[in-house]
């Protein structure tokens, strides 16, 4: 079965290397001369509105996937006339836009922070006086890493916010103090079958996540399973998706959601049975899905901007290292490790071992 991936970067590349054994081959659709998901099936390089190649891709394909969601809309819907595309076009015209996928969670019944819908300065001063300060601006659409927000904490930082986000639609969210950020992967298949990955501790820096740890019998994964399943069901989603939450007050509030792999996902590949890539794969192409559960306890430390030595990565014990190929440059994700060890303890001090080998900028 030939799989058509649009986006060639680490995502693709690794949904390429879970796929190969299971007898797939892939093919990505992407602009950028260097995407490092090539080296693992065939590149059509193009623009994502590029009509010639995206008829070429679905008639070289059996279903077409993403490894991100600012998909143009119209890609998806040109695509889906030729073509299944999971997940559909509805679930990623709702997670590609900030205001539609808060709007849904809130319709479900989801807590999300207080947010607001912003289209001028003006709305964005109404929306302060409403929700008030410290909140956050985000821009409704194309935001990741926290690129496209800002935090708002004293009225001099509202006044010319709008413009400083570019003028485009934004969202304005209230601060939410919390504890700590989880996340959960869930996976739905086309018929309906639904698992869940046990939730994983996320630490940021900078607005971009650097280690991932995942929890044994946390007690939120009730709670956070069930909001989960909501948006499943309501977008009768096909595949992976991710849910970034904050931790308040002993509950969740749902952050936003991913109509993809996630990379709090990544520890998955050694430390759990099926890894996400492999089960979105057996996800969109009908295969029964494969089991969730952990192997041991497991962490993932981001390599951004430069990898490590190899030999001193790989020298770390329980260390898989998973270097994307990618040039290096400041802020861009190169590479990740995956820890794997018998019990928390060992696990702690592998975490330490890996971070003494990150270059901090
Ligand atoms: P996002 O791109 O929306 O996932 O935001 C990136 C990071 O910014 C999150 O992982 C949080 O650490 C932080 N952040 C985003 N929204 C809020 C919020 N409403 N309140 C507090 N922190 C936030």
């Amino acid at each position: 079965m030939k799989i058509g991936v649009i986006g060639g970067g680490q995502l693709g590349r690794m949904l390429a290397l879970a796929g190969t054994p299971l007898g797939m081959t892939f093919a990505f659709l992407d602009p950028a001369p260097d995407a490092c998901a090539a080296a693992l099936g065939e590149h059509l390089r193009a623009d994502y509105g590029d009509q010639d190649h995206l008829r070429q891709l679905a008639d070289e394909v059996d279903l077409v996937t993403f490894e991100f969601e600012s998909v143009p809309a119209e890609t998806v819907a040109f695509l889906s006339q030729f073509v299944p595309v999971f997940p559909s076009a509805e679930a990623l015209r709702i997670a590609r836009d900030r205001w539609f996928e808060k709007s849904m969670l809130k319709e479900l019944g989801i807590p999300t922070p207080e947010f607001a819908d912003v289209l001028s300065q003006d709305d964005l001063n109404a929306a302060v006086a409403s929700i008030g300060l410290p909140a956050v601006l985000k821009t409704r659409t194309l935001g990741y890493d926290g690129k496209g927000q800002k935090v708002l904490r004293k009225a001099e930082d509202v006044t010319d916010a709008f413009a400083e986000l570019g003028s485009v639609p934004c969202i304005l969210e209230g601060f939410v103090p919390f504890t700590g950020e989880v996340s959960l992967i869930a996976v739905r298949g086309r018929d309906g079958q639904t698992c869940f990955y046990p939730l994983v501790h996320n630490t940021h820096e900078a607005g971009i996540l650097r280690l991932s740890v995942a929890s044994s019998n946390h007690p939120l994964q009730a709670l956070a399973e069930d909001y989960a399943s909501r948006v499943l069901s309501k977008l009768n989603y096909v595949g992976v998706l991710a849910f970034e939450f904050f931790e308040i007050d002993g509950g969740l509030k749902a952050n936003e959601i991913a109509p993809r792999v996630h990379n709090s996902g990544h520890w998955t590949i050694e430390g759990a049975e099926c890894s996400q890539f492999e089960n979105h794969l057996r996800a969109v192409t009908g295969l029964p899905l494969g089991s969730t559960a952990k192997l041991g306890e497991s962490a993932m430390l981001n390599f951004i901007g430069e990898v490590p030595p190899v030999e001193k990565v790989i020298a770390v014990q329980d260390c898989h290292l998973h270097h994307y190929g990618k040039a290096f440059k400041a802020g861009r994700k190169v590479g990740h490790a995956t820890l794997r060890c018998p019990d928390r303890a060992t696990l702690d001090r592998q975490i330490t071992a890996v971070e003494t080998l990150i270059q901090r900028d």
